[in-house]
């Protein structure tokens, strides 16, 4: 179980737009990075790099569990069944009382999409007969990461 997942499209947007709560709240509270994707579209550096960082951030950060959905960077999509699956597993699995996710107003499309992806499949985590891999979770706190980016 986690106190907190914060959920990230890319694997440096958590650490690079809510680091500074991670830390200060990875002593006391159980917290979780979610990378929906490795970024590898992405203009700068590359996936092992990313990754490299990634690690190295969350044992800055304090994090307790760090993983990667796997989903196509650019490739976000929040009507995706497959990829709502992935995300309502992870919520089911690690059962939240807090998640962070993306403010789906954004200038990037793989951010508005997580943000949307994050916000369904919440409320799909709560149906019990819906993807009955892992027992319902119904987690009530998500607040929306405003990333402001010039
Ligand atoms: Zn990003």
């Amino acid at each position: 179980m986690l106190n907190l997942i914060c959920f990230s499209p890319h694997p440096d947007d958590a650490e690079l737009f809510v680091g500074g709560i991670l830390l200060k709240h990875s002593s006391k509270y159980k917290i979780g990075i979610i990378d929906l994707t490795k970024g590898e579209k992405s203009t700068n550096g590359d996936v092992q790099q990313r990754e490299k960082e990634a690690l190295n951030s969350s044992e800055i950060l304090g994090v307790h569990i760090k993983e990667n959905l796997n989903i196509h960077d650019t490739c976000i999509n929040h009507l995706s069944n497959e990829q709502l699956i992935k995300v309502v597993e992870i919520i089911r699995k690690y059962k939240p009382t807090i998640i962070l996710a993306p403010y789906y107003v954004d200038k990037n499309p793989d951010h508005r999409e997580a943000g949307l992806l994050i916000k369904d499949a919440i409320f799909k985590a709560a149906l019990a007969n819906l993807y009955p891999k892992y027992p319902v979770h119904r987690c009530a706190n998500l607040f929306f990461i405003l990333q402001v980016i010039k």
